[in-house]
């Protein structure tokens, strides 16, 4: 280090500006720091990395396309040439990479990109190609005032750099190749909207009409799909694979002439389906008005469509063809999310009907051809889905006779055909057909819930009975209508359900046309009243008892047991003669009551735990029954002697096995006297030893019919039968073989 100022030179020397450090040497600044170096040369400027241009996609392009570059020390471009054509857009993403449009007038050949470490050249052309002549196939909203943001829609669009509406010049944005937004601007005429590309020229076939701004504003108030029945808005679940209507309920701010279309969208996984439904009214309604179909937009869904996970998105005037001062609230739901449906997969309903003969002869007019008359209403108003599994069942003969309004044989009737249900394994939900000889009295019988009813065959009101005994079947009391004796305490009193009525708006699903229910119009299924329909009170019920509830079990193994069977009357229970049967399980519904077989000695062989079950419909108020099968296991029928039934310690029933009387000299030593008969056979027996005999096929063990009062007729074309003498609490059996 020398003495001297004290300065270190070289400290100073680095620190100094080139300007102050030509002052100091008396010379004039440079521009630069090349040469005036004086005794003291210029510092070499900070290294620049030279940048690498590897490659770039795509390999051609239109203009206005966007090409991305890929190399090396791209920080700090300052140009992008194609083929020496500036570009006059582009953007650096990163050290590595550079995106750049292609500018108008460019020319095929390498990109250049230069920085301040000098300028890369590509190794290979990028081709210009020609731009496409552009397209413009539609726009939406066709119509709208000054403002209104218009979609364009076409090809071609890319590198666009004007659009006119009736050749005033607008804003826009451009989307993609094929989609752009335009703003109408000021001053514009009505016309023909203009697109113009590096490729040329693109008119709309169509003018776009400037309105004054719109006052009128449509939008969706509620929305939903009907099986029946339906609230507003929309509460009642829909069941997969039933026929539906949707209904869109549109509404304006101001009396009008619009007839706007709705465009319904339904999806479920990845399926969708859109409904295009078209006004039917001279204008938009300005309220609600439910019962009135013209009032909505409304059509036919498919029961395939109704599936869980089904979503549905609506919008009013999808093609924007009427002007509105609001298009924000033209979808439903608003927000544009579409709307999650509770769609349940309710088990199929299987349903047979079975031709009964009762004992005056008269044989319940239902055949294969005429099974479906008796469900027309039934499938209307139930929830059970379109493919109803419906079949003329096994014909059987009853021991009820039908000549008058009889509360007894009608409860003999059901309590006979359930029997036929439990011993065939409950194979699906039987209802019994039978013919009356009276035109106005008891109609129907059916259990609260079992699935088992009986009901008359007349044509006008068939179709009626059933639908509301399957009701019953379904878990449902009675609608308050008709002199009902026992109505359900819970169905709704007031507004529109007043007086059984059903409350909101009915709808058949399965019509070919708008076929609305007025609420006040229509009674529930389930009272006396007509015209009969649902509500959603009785049909929600329903729902959650088929979700609940199999109705129909899968058959066990059959197996020996005996048919317990009766019903009560007052304090009283009435034990039916018990039935050996070879049959699948049919447990009974545990309850206070304790039934007990016992044998001579006075042992408890046999005991089961039960509770009677509501029947419906029965005059003269409640009718409570019972039928259950109770395994033999190990134990012999011969070895029973008598039954009982208790309530909580208390006898309620006793029965025991009559007392064996001498034969009489000539009589024959079967019980039963069977004659062969046109149509089946004829019986003829000591009642009093025997009050019940039960006929059933010997080879299939099908149980075919049963009699009492010691002479009858048991209809069957089978040949072999099994004869059972029963005598309350055994049974004997005897063969019949008829002549083939
Ligand atoms: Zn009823």
């Amino acid at each position: 280090m020398r003495p001297g100022n004290g300065r270190p030179l070289q400290g100073w020397r680095w620190a100094a500006p080139a300007a102050l450090l030509a002052l100091f040497l008396g010379l004039a600044p440079l521009a630069c720091g090349g040469g005036g170096g004086g005794s003291a040369p210029a510092p070499a400027p900070p290294a620049v990395v030279a940048p690498t241009l590897t490659g770039f996609t795509p390999a051609s392009g239109v203009v206005g396309a966007t090409v991305t570059l890929t190399g090396t020390a791209f920080t700090g471009t300052t140009r992008v040439t194609f083929g020496s054509v500036p570009a006059t857009a582009y953007s650096v993403k990163s050290d590595t990479q550079v995106q750049a449009t292609v500018p108008a007038g460019a020319l095929t050949g390498p990109l250049a990109l230069t920085t301040a470490g000098g300028t890369a050249t590509s190794a290979t052309a990028f081709t210009v190609s020609p731009s496409p002549l552009p397209t413009l196939t539609a726009f939406s909203p066709l119509v709208g005032p000054v403002g209104t943001a218009v979609t364009l829609t076409g090809t071609g669009f890319t590198g666009a750099t004007a659009v006119t509406f009736g050749g005033v010049s607008a804003t826009f944005t451009e989307g993609s190749d094929t989609q752009m937004t335009a703003t109408v601007p000021a001053g514009a005429p009505s016309g023909p909207v203009a697109v113009t590309t590096p490729g040329g020229l693109a008119t709309s076939a169509a003018s776009f009409t400037v309105t004054a701004t719109a006052t009128l504003d449509l939008s969706i108030d509620g929305l939903y799909l009907t099986q029946g029945t339906q609230t507003y808005p929309a509460s009642v679940s829909l069941v997969a694979e039933r026929s539906a209507w949707v209904r869109v309920f549109v509404k304006a701010n101001q009396t009008n002439t619009a007839q706007p279309a709705v465009r319904v969208v339904f999806q479920a996984g990845t399926t969708i389906h859109t409904l295009d439904i078209p006004a039917t009214a001279a204008s938009v309604p300005t309220a609600i008005n439910e019962p009135d179909a013209a009032a909505s937009w409304n059509a036919a869904v498919p029961a395939a469509w109704i599936q869980p996970g089904l979503t549905v998105l609506a919008t009013v005037d999808p093609a924007g063809a009427i002007p509105e001062s609001d298009r924000t609230n033209d979808r439903y739901p608003l927000d544009g999310t579409p709307q999650a449906l509770t769609v349940e997969a309710l088990r199929p309903w299987k349903i047979r009907l079975l031709p009964v003969t009762t004992a005056d002869g008269s044989t319940g007019a239902v055949d294969a051809s005429t099974v479906a008359t008796f469900l027309t209403l039934a499938r209307r108003v139930h929830p059970v889905p379109d493919a109803i599994d419906a079949a003329l069942g096994p014909a059987m003969t009853s021991s009820a006779s039908m000549l008058s309004s009889d509360s007894t044989a009608w409860s003999t009737l059901l309590d006979e055909v359930t029997a036929k249900w439990n011993v065939d394994g409950q194979p699906a939900h039987y209802f019994g057909v039978v013919g009356t000889r009276y035109d106005s009295g008891i109609a129907g019988l059916g259990w609260v819930k079992k699935a088992v009813a009986v009901g008359w065959d007349k044509p006008a009101t068939r179709a009626e009975v059933l639908a509301h005994e399957v009701g019953h079947n379904f878990g449902r009391l009675h609608a308050p209508c008709g002199g009902v004796t026992d109505p359900d305490p819970n169905y709704p009193a007031t507004g529109d359900y007043a007086g059984g009525h059903i409350g909101v708006t009915g709808w058949d699903a399965t019509a070919a046309y708008p076929a609305p229910k007025a609420a006040a119009a229509y009674t529930d299924v389930m009272g006396y009243c007509d015209p009969d329909w649902v509500s959603d009170y009785t049909y929600k019920g329903v729902i959650l008892y088929r979700k609940v509830y199999p109705l129909v079990t899968d058959a066990g193994a059959a197996a020996e047991g005996l048919l317990v069977w009766g019903h009560l009357e007052g304090d009283r229970v009435v034990l039916q003669p018990v039935i050996p049967v070879t049959a699948p399980p049919a447990p009974p519904t545990p309850g206070p009551f304790h039934w007990e077989a016992r044998d001579a000695a006075g042992r408890v062989r046999l005991s089961a735990e039960f509770q009677a079950l509501d029947v419906a419909d029965a005059p003269g108020g409640k009718l409570r029954a019972f039928s259950f099968i109770v395994p033999l296991g190990t134990v012999p029928t011969a070895d029973l002697a008598s039954l009982r039934v208790t309530e909580d310690g208390v006898e309620r029933a006793r029965v025991a096995r009559p007392p064996l009387r001498p034969l009489r000299v000539g009589q024959p030593e079967a019980p039963v006297q069977v004659a062969e008969e046109g149509t089946g056979v004829g019986l003829l027996w000591d009642a009093d030893r025997y009050p019940l005999l039960v006929v059933r096929d010997a080879t299939t063990g099908e149980l075919l019919g049963f009699q009492r009062g010691g002479a009858g007729r048991v209809r069957t074309d089978r040949r072999d039968l099994e004869i059972l003498a029963c005598d309350g609490v055994q049974a004997t059996v005897q063969r019949f073989r008829r002549r083939p």
